[in-house]
């Protein structure tokens, strides 16, 4: 994809500016050399503890962005099934999050893409400023599928997200619950950013797909398909 793509020359481009500053920088003492490994969040990395390359690519791909995460330490899945693979603690996307949410990299990857291509750009079109805040309800989280109880939902593989509502740079809340069904902007930017999600998840859900979902939005990527916005 052409945005993974400019982001991984990004990165091959800022870790040639670091090689070269390292190579004219004057030789340290030993003592003078930081003991601490950076955060994974610090700048660009080319290894990751414990991941294939395929899971550090989405890991460089993700850091690229400008999201602050942490790495969860990879387990077996367990009794239940549940399992998380390639797992992040996402402590800010594009925007703040009400308190950090797990999922697997490509889905916390996914969520940023979407966030700075259709969310932040539609709402600056429709409100004229900036979204600055996403809330959500959960991420990976192991729990049977709604309807479905034999099968585990995709939060038991932290593959999907519930949303219930965001907030603009004046402090206007965007909810789910109250704003849905609403006349005006804030429930046309609802409406259609679900229905956008559409493009990005593979399973979208919200007020219109079931009582289930009629306060919050889930987008999922996991394996079935199904636009319920
Ligand atoms: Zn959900």
């Amino acid at each position: 994809m052409a945005a993974s793509f400019r982001v991984s020359a990004g990165i091959v481009a800022a870790l040639g500016l670091m090689l070269l500053a390292s190579a004219c920088a004057p030789r340290q003492s030993a003592r003078s050399v930081p003991q601490a490994p950076p955060a994974p969040h610090a700048g660009a990395l080319l290894f990751w503890p414990n991941r294939d390359p395929i899971q550090s690519a989405c890991l460089n791909d993700l850091q690229a962005t400008g999201a602050q995460f942490e790495l969860i330490a990879q387990a077996e899945p367990g009794k239940d099934g549940c399992t998380l693979q390639n797992g992040v603690k996402l402590i800010r996307s594009s925007l703040t999050l009400n308190r950090p949410v797990e999922l697997t990299c490509p889905m916390a990857l996914r969520l940023v893409q979407f966030e700075q291509e259709v969310l932040q750009p539609e709402a600056q079109k429709l409100f004229g400023q900036s979204l600055v805040q996403l809330n959500h309800a959960g991420g990976f989280t192991c729990k049977a599928m709604t309807g479905n109880g034999s099968r585990i939902s995709e939060h038991g593989h932290g593959r999907a997200i519930d949303i219930w509502g965001f907030m603009l740079g004046d402090g206007t809340r965007l909810s789910v619950a109250e704003q849905f069904r609403a006349r005006g902007r804030e429930g046309q930017y609802l409406r259609e950013m679900n229905r956008a999600a559409c493009r990005y998840f593979s399973v979208v859900l919200g007020p219109n797909a079931d009582a289930a979902h009629a306060k919050h939005f889930h987008w999922d990527i996991g394996q079935w398909k199904r636009c319920g916005a």
